[in-house]
């Protein structure tokens, strides 16, 4: 496996870090998760737009133009001879001097890394997922936006280990206001009598670019789709439920904090949006 590391393609075992790394030492840095399905990378504009945007929030320049980012994924899928795999890309603030001063540190660290990717189970996306609501807020209102993919995923890494010890797979996190916002790299979707709902960015969530996909398809495809602000009583009352993101694409939620969702099985707008997803990943995309 090559890993792009700073302007070169080197081996995995040779892909490291300094400690003195500030995306180490701080989480300072911002990252992407992209996907490629036949050879195409599946909205690469879209993906490099938020990650240059995020770079822009926390004032880091990326050393590379928007074209030469294009070039690196997609070399690094060739170089690993993938057709199908998931990327991600990071850029970290780079090496400097122990204190927190980023001005400190001379050159972001860039990198690559794509490998073969299915984060769930075949059989659960035809069973669908038993998801639960967890302790750990999506907070709207701090000053690093959660529009910014940053290295700081500590609040999304306390989702997984609270989702963990209840013995499921996957949770939502409520905003401070007690509205739902996403799930741990999610975004989520309800259903209720044909009509979809997927909460606004607004509420603290990453506004996802596979939820953009899913309601332009559910738009082109006639369905009444509305971004609004809901609670948990909404997820629970839903007739369905489906989470969708670059790693877990669209699967469908058939249970949430004990609750049966809907009858039990994913419903058949998700059905008909996960097919339409999926057509979707093989015409959409950079070569
Ligand atoms: N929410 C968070 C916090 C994420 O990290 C992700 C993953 O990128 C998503 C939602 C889903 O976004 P996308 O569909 O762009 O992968």
């Amino acid at each position: 496996q090559l890993i792009f590391l700073n302007g070169e393609f080197v081996k995995k075992e040779d892909a490291v870090v300094s400690v003195y790394d500030h995306g180490f030492l701080y989480g300072d840095g911002i990252f992407e998760g992209i996907r490629a399905y036949s050879g195409n990378v599946f909205r690469l504009d879209e993906h490099l737009t938020r990650l240059y945007d995020s770079a822009k929030s926390i004032m880091l320049t990326i050393p590379y133009s928007k074209e030469e980012m294009t070039n690196i994924v997609v070399k690094t899928l060739r170089q690993n001879k993938l057709n199908d795999g998931y990327i991600r890309l990071v850029v970290s603030r780079g090496v400097g001097d122990l204190g927190l001063n980023p001005y400190t540190c001379e050159k972001p660290t860039v990198l690559a890394i794509a490998e073969p990717l299915r984060i769930y189970p075949k059989e659960l996306y035809e069973t669908g997922l038993e998801i639960i609501t967890v302790a750990t807020r999506r907070n709207r209102s701090d000053a690093l936006s959660p529009m910014v993919k940053s290295l700081n995923y500590l609040n999304n890494v306390l989702v997984k280990i609270e989702a963990s010890l209840a013995g499921v797979s996957e949770a939502l996190m409520l905003n401070d206001q007690g509205h739902v916002a996403e799930g741990s790299a999610d975004n989520i979707f309800i259903v209720k009598d044909g009509k979809l709902k997927t909460p606004p960015g607004y509420v603290g969530a990453l506004v996802g670019i596979t939820r953009n996909a899913i309601m332009e398809l559910a738009q082109a495809k006639g369905y009444e789709m509305v971004e609004g602000i809901f609670t948990r009583h909404e997820v629970y009352t839903a007739d369905e439920v489906f989470l969708t993101g670059t790693a877990a694409e669209v699967i469908p939620v058939t249970k949430v904090d004990g609750r049966v969702v809907g009858d039990g099985k994913p419903g058949p707008v998700t059905i008909d949006l996960s097919e339409s997803f999926r057509e979707l990943t093989v015409t959409d995309g950079v070569k």
